[in-house]
């Protein structure tokens, strides 16, 4: 396939600018910031698209760390959008093939969201000199979306208005293969916490005086278990209690049980919310104590358009699978040897564009904008097949030339995908088109609850303690785009 003169322009540029996306991802790598808590990271990623030009909205939707980017005037109105927080626990020295952290207990990148920003960043870059360049009419708006372990920010990007304006989005998300998916791939969810307020009492002098919440988070959990026998066999639930009391002699006067509510559609996750406000609210009644209910997050399930998956796939192929060397190919298997799988090494093929993919049980906030407009998702391969995310062995690749190689065909094939819209509107109707026929007559609705402030606060206890200890690994070298 030759390539237009403005997509060999921009893989020109991607080509040139190795270093800095490669630094860029290896700098959030150390930065290996939590949900909410991506503060060295957000600004990296602004300074960085402000400095080539783009108008920057910091703070989007009460987001401390998201941000929408825009470039461009007329025409088109093509947004791409990932996220960039690690996990906790999941401190991982990159490039060795045994445990070993950065900083002992410390959060770090065991998936590669550290990837996904600068695979965006330098897609958006490139886009934009290209059409800069050539005088494409279009405009790009670049979302940066926090604390999606949390699957948090997207719904709100939804629902106040940022997607009204946009016409198709893009979505690129780490893996092991290079290729484009499509159809449902993720369910729906809500996360809510339960916060029942009694009154504290001495557990033994007057017990009869305390109304116990503990007691009603205890009796809310065995009525989610009675219900579990009548849930459909789709519905996932699972729970921990955040707050359960101080000590045994106090009768808790405050507790909490924190759920995960899922199913593969946003009609389920309804239902099973609506339920478990009613258990909540019988065990509130049984108890003397009131109930609080505090949602943090509410996703619709994921759905993939098929011709933007198309317009993806034609790109990844364009651009190629990256070569691996034999030690990237050694540092593969002997990782997957410690993760228990079987020693395939990296994928040297592009798989086919088959679909629509099967919907598995994972979910992820971008679910939203996929029903109000046709979302393409590009996987780029910057990780080692058959790894467990969020386990020390998918951080181990993260800063080495495979994360590197896999981000810069990812950027190219994103780049390229964008290129192509802004280039024929008609996919752009094409799109749309394919987009009516896969929502069919479902209506979007947020599930988000009407006037829901974003959780600033979410992780910053837990980033506080360790971000000293965490800054003297970070990265001297800054990244410039040249
Ligand atoms: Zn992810």
């Amino acid at each position: 396939m030759s390539l237009s003169a403005p997509k060999a322009f921009a893989f020109q540029c991607i080509d040139r600018n190795r270093k800095a996306l490669e630094i860029l991802s290896d700098s959030i790598f150390y930065f290996g910031e939590v949900g909410m808590q991506e503060r060295e990271t957000a600004a990296l990623m602004t300074d960085l698209l402000e400095t080539e030009g783009f108008r920057m909205t910091r703070g989007l939707s009460g987001f401390p760390t998201g941000f929408m980017a825009e470039w461009g005037e007329g025409g088109s109105v093509v947004a791409l959008h990932t996220e960039y927080d690690a996990n906790p626990d999941n401190s991982q020295m990159s490039g060795l093939a045994e445990r070993r952290p950065i900083v002992e207990g410390a959060p770090g990148h065991c998936e590669g969201h550290n990837v996904n920003a600068a695979v965006m960043v330098t897609a958006a870059v490139a886009t934009k000199r290209a059409m800069e360049k050539f005088g494409l009419s279009g405009r790009l708006k670049v979302f940066g979306a926090p604390g999606e372990e949390q699957l948090l920010s997207r719904p709100y990007y939804v629902r106040d208005g940022h997607f009204g304006d946009v016409d198709v989005a893009i979505h690129n998300h780490i893996g092991s293969d290079f290729r484009a998916i499509y159809g449902m791939t993720h369910v729906g969810l809500v996360s809510a916490k339960f916060i029942f307020h009694g009154e504290s009492a001495h557990s033994s002098t007057a017990p009869w005086k305390g109304r116990d919440a503990l007691d009603a988070v205890v009796l809310m959990d065995v009525g989610m278990a009675q219900y579990r026998e009548h849930m459909e066999p789709t519905m996932r639930i699972h729970r921990v209690i955040t707050e359960g009391g101080q000590q045994p002699n106090v009768i808790p006067a405050r507790a909490a049980v924190w759920w995960y509510l899922r199913d593969p559609t946003a009609a389920g996750v309804r239902k099973l919310f609506e339920q478990a406000k009613k258990i909540a609210q019988g065990a509130a009644l049984m108890t003397n104590t009131e109930l609080e209910v505090e949602v943090l997050s509410a996703v619709w399930p994921v759905r993939g358009n098929q011709t933007l998956a198309e317009v993806l796939q034609a790109n990844v192929e364009a651009v190629g699978q990256p070569d691996w060397t034999d030690e990237e190919q050694a540092l593969a298997r002997a990782l997957q040897e410690k993760a228990g799988a079987a020693p395939t090494g990296l994928r040297t093929a592009i798989p086919a564009l088959k679909g629509p993919s099967p919907q598995r049980s994972p979910s992820n906030d971008c679910g939203d904008i996929s029903w109000v407009v046709p979302m393409g998702r590009l996987n780029f391969p910057a990780n080692v097949p058959d790894l467990p995310y969020h386990n020390w062995t998918a951080g181990a690749p993260l800063a080495t030339s495979i994360a590197h190689k896999g981000g810069l065909a990812g950027a190219k094939a994103l780049a390229g995908a964008v290129l192509d819209l802004f280039a024929d509107p008609g996919l752009i109707a094409r799109a749309k088109e394919t987009f009516r026929a896969e929502i069919g007559d479902v209506k979007y609705e947020p599930l988000l609850p009407p006037g829901q402030q974003p959780p600033a606060d979410l992780n910053a206890y837990m980033m506080e303690q360790w971000r000293e200890k965490m800054r003297v690994h970070y990265l001297r070298d800054r990244p410039v785009f040249l």
